[in-house]
């Protein structure tokens, strides 16, 4: 596992311990391409954002972070190169926050916007890279399940790909999830049924949500795992030898696109209200990181109640196969005999026996495509 969980750092000479500059260092890099990604959103609004997102955004605050970003990179960039006496950290971080400092910085003047078809969603890539990564690198560094395992641990930047692409690509992943139910489906839309569920109040709708939506998704789930062919797509999510809140990432985007759509059906055809809808989509994208995530937490009678990372983590495990489909909702688990969950112990070995799944980005894309590959 040592040997694992430093062969990133050791690729770049760097020590781990406190002190040394890695942290500094990492930090750094991490507050420039922040600060980079959001002065060229800025920059190209039209091409990059989001357009539902833009009249949202609070340019104020958002400039302010920018200049702290900028200037936690030049200082972070420095302190690691103090520190370390080594390059590539420190001098990637203040590389990163001069170059957003030569295209305006804070400051920047906010480009046109002409309304183009098609866009990129850098800001919604890199506004849930920091949000996620504000709130879930914390909870690992206070509450590790496996302490020594750190961020950088064999596969890393393949979930972060995973997690970048997904994310760029937001405009097509999310037409492809929404548009099949209307398309398909609209037969099955009874006007009076959905006017009584989108009568109910909030909370409820959220709670039917939830039970619908999980119910669904324990469906596709086993569907991914029993049919070969699905399974070769979603054998790339299983690939995972090591868990953590980057980890949930890895899905294929022809997995997550078609589990999406399937799953968003039964919410088109009882109408639900587009607040509680919200809410889950808000839900589901905390909830199924934290599955993930390597926290040690104790849930007590929880743990049957609600979908828990020792739950899903025991989904990921090399040994036994096929259990605990569900991902919010363990009692569907136990209504369809597929629920494991043995008292306060986690799974020895994550991933798939005899790890078929090739690790680089591209080669998963193809994966499931090539004929014994
Ligand atoms: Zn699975
Ligand atoms: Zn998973």
């Amino acid at each position: 596992m040592t040997a694992r969980r430093g062969a990133g750092s050791a690729a770049l000479g760097y020590e781990r311990r406190f002190g040394s500059g890695w942290t500094s260092g990492v930090f750094a890099v991490s507050s420039g391409v922040l600060a980079l990604g959001a002065v060229v959103c800025m920059l190209f609004p039209d091409l990059l954002t989001t357009p539902d997102a833009r009249p949202l955004y609070p340019l104020a605050a958002i400039r302010a972070l920018v200049h702290f970003l900028i200037v936690a990179a030049l200082g972070l960039g420095t302190l690691s190169l103090v520190l370390s006496r080594r390059l590539p950290l420190g001098l990637a971080g203040l590389a990163l926050a001069v170059v957003a400092l030569l295209l305006g910085g804070s400051q920047v003047e906010i480009g046109a916007v002409s309304g183009r078809p098609a866009w990129i969603g850098l800001d919604w890539f890199l506004l849930n890279l920091f949000v996620l990564g504000l709130v879930f690198v914390p909870l690992e560094v206070l509450f590790a399940r496996l302490p020594e395992q750190g961020f950088f641990r064999v596969g890393w930047l393949t979930d972060l790909l995973h997690f970048m692409v997904s994310h760029l690509l937001v405009q097509v992943t999310v037409l492809l999830t929404l548009a099949p139910a209307a398309l398909f489906f609209r037969w099955a839309v009874d006007s009076r049924l959905q006017a009584a569920v989108a009568a109910q109040p909030a909370v409820v709708q959220f709670v039917a949500i939830v039970v619908v939506a999980d119910l669904a998704e324990y469906a596709i789930h086993r569907l991914f795992h029993r049919v070969p062919w699905l399974w070769r797509f979603h054998a790339i999510h299983h690939s995972s030898r090591t868990m953590d809140w980057l980890a949930g990432s890895r899905i294929h985007l022809v997995d997550a696109i078609v589990t999406r759509a399937l799953a968003f059906v039964p919410l088109y055809v009882l109408g639900f209200s587009p607040g509680p809808v919200y809410a889950y989509l808000v839900f589901v994208s905390f909830h199924a990181v934290f599955l993930h995530a390597n926290v040690y937490f104790r849930f007590g009678p929880l743990d049957h109640v609600i979908g828990t990372p020792r739950f899903h983590h025991w989904h990921h495990a090399v040994h036994p196969v096929d259990r605990n489909f569900a991902i919010h909702l363990p009692v569907i688990d136990r209504l369809f005999g597929t629920h494991y969950l043995p008292p306060g112990q986690w799974p020895g070995d994550y991933g798939i026996a005899g790890h078929p799944v090739p690790e680089p980005y591209p080669r998963q894309l193809v994966y499931p495509f090539v004929r014994g590959g």
